[in-house]
């Protein structure tokens, strides 16, 4: 499990910008994540209402499946095309505005209101801004991330949760020194240490 040959690499925002830009997005699943579908009982552990985060968002299917569930959903993505294609390709009206607290950020709303995406980075923003979440989706997110930035990424979502919160994570394991990644194989001895 050395990770060594992608402990240095770094994907610029710019790059993600361009990857939607050229329709280079393997990573989006048009039918959702059936990880999701099989632990959604542990996500949810019997409430109803909660405020769920989706970290790194892209257009995931799955913050339309929580939200008809009646949750309210978070989610903050870079891109704002992919934000725009999340709303369109739903059929969701959206209004759009700017996150005073950030500078160059906007919030796009459901009209419903039960969905509010930021684009920005998420290193913007905070719980003072965001408020704190019940349950977490992050799938192609914490191995999306820089592996520089790793710790700082674990840091802001600790403190983003609830006491009582759910956090799903999806990994992926494979040879690091076959791929470059992303997705980054992040070892299950580092997520213990990121996380505690
Ligand atoms: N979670 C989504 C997307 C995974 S790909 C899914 O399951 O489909 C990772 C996404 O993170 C890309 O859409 C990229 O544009 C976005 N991204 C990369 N760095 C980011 C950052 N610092 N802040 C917010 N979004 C970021």
């Amino acid at each position: 499990s050395d990770i060594g040959s992608q402990k240095e690499r770094v994907v610029t925002e710019e790059e993600w910008l361009q990857k939607w830009e050229m329709g280079n997005i393997g990573f989006h699943k048009e039918h959702g994540h059936p990880l999701l579908q099989k632990y959604l009982d542990v996500l949810l552990n019997g409430r109803t209402g909660l405020r769920i985060f989706f970290p790194l968002c892209g257009k995931a299917v799955e913050m339309k499946w929580l939200a008809d569930m009646g949750h309210s959903v978070v989610g903050v993505e870079v891109s704002e095309l992919a934000v725009k294609e999340f709303f369109s390709e739903h059929s969701l009206p959206y209004c759009e505005e700017p996150v005073p607290e950030i500078s160059g950020a906007k919030m796009f709303q459901s009209t419903s209101g039960n969905i509010s995406l930021y684009c920005c980075s998420i290193y913007d923003l905070s719980s003072s801004i965001v408020g704190k979440f019940d349950g977490v989706w992050d799938r192609g997110a914490l191995v999306a991330v820089n592996p520089c930035d790793r710790q700082r990424y674990a840091s802001l979502m600790i403190n983003l949760v609830e006491k009582n919160s759910s956090y799903l994570l999806v990994t992926v394991s494979y040879d690091p020194n076959k791929h470059k990644g992303p997705p980054f194989y992040v070892p299950e001895s580092e997520i213990r240490s990121l996380f505690g």
